[in-house]
């Protein structure tokens, strides 16, 4: 068969794991998921820590409510595209809300978050242009980059010095200079510094999009996400951001201060031909979007950080090779993939749920042991969380042992 001889080497990377953990990482199937931070396996318990479900609004009533009532009102799906059947008066009012909560010109509203980065990346990028990438950029920024006819620069992961320089190097700039960034890297949990990225950009005449997919709801005052939270949200161009972390639904969005940005709705393929998102995804997210902008929206972040830092405290207190400084996102760096499976399978069985991140999904082809934080937890539940890396370490040379020993 050779069409599948491509995929010799992923096999023997996911046999191995499975050789030393008998199961497959990337396919774990909770039997329950109880509420915004415990799930079930088997008659096991499990706290979920690896969820994005940053503000834990995916169980919130309001948010529940909305979706539930959108489908009496509206039904299951649209069944069509955005241009077609599927644009719906929740589209409308999600779209009009955001732009108002960013203080923008234009919202456009799309199926997925992934989709939102292929859709608007192409979409505004043209032969002539050129696209400066950070080196760090998710999977759908270079994949929207891929489906763009411009061409593409990578700089080095957030530096501002380094943009600088390769834009200087453009000799002759025929089109215009398209500059992509995130607020909160998703693997490691740094942050951009955007007022930096801005100044370099727009020296050279460029525009910064921004993909705030994991900041939205967390940073900021009223949680528009970095931008907001480094004083700088009214001179961004455009900021994307999907509803599947703190707007606890699925879809995507991308705001910008030009309202000449509706024409891309013309144009972007991502959006023209897929179907529209459901009016009960578009009606959680909307709710979502209410109690984000409000004192309700506040509390939660008070309680994210706070958590965020416990657990940061915690982890580093233990001696963990942490990536970046408190967050929502918290990532260890492990030595190699297989020992990073056996303490990932160790967590598992023993009650808690956290992310296993490996290459070509992290930066530095490194190993994580990778938590996402929900204001959802308690300080009892980090405490919990600290405490099984605490005793994670107490294993580390049992589990290296029975690695050497399954390896082979
Ligand atoms: N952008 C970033 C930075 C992401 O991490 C992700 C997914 N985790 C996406 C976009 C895509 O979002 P979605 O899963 O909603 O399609």
């Amino acid at each position: 068969m050779p069409l599948f001889d491509k995929y010799g080497s992923i096999e023997s990377r996911v046999g191995l794991v499975k050789k030393l953990i008998g199961k497959d990482p990337l396919g774990v199937e909770f039997d329950d998921i109880m509420g915004r931070t415990r799930g079930r396996i088997g008659n096991r318990d499990i706290i979920l820590a690896g969820t994005n479900n940053y503000l834990g609004l995916t169980f919130d009533e309001d948010c529940m409510e909305a979706a539930k009532a959108a489908i009496d009102a509206h039904g299951t799906g649209t069944t069509g595209s955005r241009v077609a059947n599927g644009t719906y008066t929740e589209h409308v009012e999600l779209e009009k809300a955001l732009a108002d909560h960013f203080g923008m010109a234009s919202c456009i509203v799309f199926s997925t978050g992934y989709q939102t980065n292929l859709a608007a990346i192409s979409g505004l990028t043209g032969k002539d242009d050129i696209i400066f990438m950070d080196a760090d950029a998710h999977a759908c920024i270079i994949d929207g980059t891929r489906l763009s006819e411009a061409s593409t620069i990578r700089f080095r992961h957030n530096s501002p010095e380094d943009l600088d320089k390769r834009m200087s190097r453009v000799k002759e700039k025929k089109g215009d200079f398209f500059v992509i960034i995130e607020g909160l890297y998703s693997m490691f949990g740094d942050i951009a510094p955007i007022d930096e990225f801005l100044d370099v950009t727009h020296r050279h005449g460029g525009y910064l999009y921004i993909d705030e997919a994991h900041s939205y709801g967390v940073f900021g005052e009223t949680g528009c996400g970095l931008a907001e939270a480094q004083g700088v949200m009214d001179k961004v161009d455009f900021i994307a951001g999907t509803f599947s972390k703190s707007l606890a639904s699925i879809g995507g969005f991308c705001v910008s201060k030009h309202p000449e940005f509706e024409i891309a709705r013309k144009v972007m393929r991502p959006y023209l031909f897929t179907a529209s998102p459901t009016p009960s995804n578009v009606s959680a997210a909307l709710a979502a979007v209410g109690k984000i902008n409000s004192p309700i929206g506040d509390a939660l972040r008070e309680n994210i950080w706070e958590r965020a830092k416990q657990l940061h405290k915690g982890l580093d207190d233990l001696g963990y090779d942490l990536c970046a400084d408190p967050s929502p996102v918290i990532a260890a760096r492990r030595p190699n993939e297989a020992i990073c499976a056996m303490e990932w399978n160790w967590l598992l069985e023993n009650g808690l749920y956290v992310n296993i991140a490996v290459p070509p999904g992290t930066p530095q082809s490194t190993s994580l042991l990778r938590i996402s934080l929900s204001a959802a937890h308690t300080e009892d539940d980090v405490k919990q969380i600290i405490e099984k890396f605490a005793q994670l370490k107490d294993v580390q040379g049992d589990l290296m042992a029975d690695m050497m020993k399954l390896a082979g």
